[in-house]
């Protein structure tokens, strides 16, 4: 398997479909869903070159179609190449939201901001604090804190979805600084003139939103090992994507680059790094809650397990061994290890879409929404070396599921996941 990074620049508003319309108004998503991609680089080479449209889609080993998530411009060189879905345990204040890092970030960049807009008060991760709770809730004498973290405010805090970037802070007292990410909107109204009247026609004036143009996007597309990597690049740099190109909508520049690429900014540390380091930060948790419970004697000091967390960075249709739809991903080995699901937090959706080669609409699945977790636990430990522990059979499964993904409809970007992200390390606000 190999992994093309592909960069997406709008010249013109691409409309990247998938929601239902209601009334007047025509609504897109917030990024280009793996399936459109693939349906726009199917149909140009469908039409242009049906060899290399047989290659690339009539091949054994299907080539999978990553979501193309927003992205910021590039300013400077600390900034990374990756775009990543925010957990469903992140919770930011209810009155000032949003990751305070990247106030501060924006306020260096236009230092007329620190006028114009309040600072937020911070996004912060609550797996680690509620797995820990949670495991030793009989003998707690206090509730579960979720208020704001911000010295003298103490709302109430609220889920915060959405995308964000993690941008290394060389001088800064913590390594990284987070921001959220987001795509600008264009709204277009369009009516039909009735030529009898020479007004607008009744039931015909209409509102279509759109991504704009000058969005960037980013996402990842595997090619399987059999494929020539030189093609698919080349194939992907198709000119339009998205609905209503007759239209001139969906003009796009794509760039594809290969990955990993060499600049350590844009990978993340490998799998068994990032399970040790969550496993420290949950001994670390698990010491300090245990110091508060009523009965410590009755509670083992050291987590008895290691855990690992599995987090969606795209929806994933998910079904039982009996083909019946399911809202978790219930495995029971891994690797050969025995694993056992402890806690999710996931939240339905219903996916369609519609299949340009049949002129059909797809059948409606039911998915687990982009940003749900997962959390498992296996009873034996990594070794400590680290190329022993990335050689264990567990962190390379891991390491495969994050390659390959989760469930069905991978090729359209369905079940993309990423194995104990480091913003779940971010108890306190960022
Ligand atoms: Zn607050």
């Amino acid at each position: 398997m190999n992994q093309l990074l592909v960069i997406v620049k709008a010249k013109s508003p691409i409309t990247a479909g998938g929601l239902r319309p209601y009334g007047m108004f025509i609504t897109t998503r917030d990024y280009i869903p793996g399936s459109v991609l693939r349906g726009a680089v199917a149909v140009h080479w469908l039409r242009t070159n049906k060899g290399l449209y047989d290659r690339l889609f009539k091949s054994q080993e299907a080539v999978l179609f990553g979501n193309c998530y927003p992205a910021q411009e590039r300013r400077h060189a600390c900034q990374p190449d990756y775009t990543l879905v925010l957990p469903a345990t992140a919770r930011t204040c209810k009155h000032f939201p949003g990751f305070v890092s990247g106030f501060k970030l924006r306020v260096q960049e236009n230092p007329d901001l620190a006028d114009l807009e309040m600072e937020p008060h911070g996004v912060f991760d609550t797996l680690i604090p509620q797995l820990v709770y949670e495991a030793m809730a009989e003998e707690m004498p206090v509730a579960f804190d979720l208020r704001c973290q911000r010295a003298n405010c103490e709302c109430s805090t609220e889920p915060l979805a959405g995308f964000y970037e993690r941008v290394i802070q060389p001088f800064g007292t913590k390594p990284y600084t987070y921001r959220a990410v987001r795509a600008r909107m264009h709204r277009l109204s369009h009516s039909a003139i009735s030529r009898v009247t020479r007004t607008a026609k009744h039931g015909l004036l209409y509102s279509i939103s759109a991504l704009s143009a000058n969005n960037q996007f980013r996402g990842v597309v595997t090619v399987p090992a059999h494929l020539n990597l030189a093609q698919v690049e080349q194939a992907l740099r198709i000119p339009r994507l998205g609905a209503r190109v007759s239209s001139g909508a969906g003009e796009v520049e794509i760039n594809v680059y290969r990955l990993p690429l060499s600049d350590p900014r844009c990978t993340l540390p490998p799998v068994s790094a990032r399970i040790r380091a969550f496993n420290d930060l949950l001994t670390e948790h698990w010491c300090d809650y245990h110091a508060l419970a009523g009965r410590p004697n009755a509670l083992p000091s050291k987590p008895p397990d290691t855990y690992f967390v599995l987090t969606l960075q795209s929806d994933a249709i998910l079904r039982t061994p009996a083909g019946t739809p399911t809202l978790e991903w219930n495995v029971s080995t891994l690797g050969g290890e025995e694993v056992q699901l402890v806690r999710r937090w996931v939240s339905p959706r219903r996916v369609s879409g519609w299949n340009v080669a049949w002129g059909l609409p797809k059948a409606v699945d039911l998915a687990c929404s982009a940003g749900s977790v997962f959390v498992y636990k296996w009873k034996g430990h990594l070794p400590t070396d680290e190329t022993g522990a990335e050689k264990h059979p567990l962190v390379q499964a891991l390491r495969e599921i994050e390659l390959v993904g989760l469930g069905e409809r991978r090729a359209e970007g369905f079940g993309r996941v990423l194995v104990c992200d480091p913003f779940h390390q971010e108890v306190t606000s960022v």
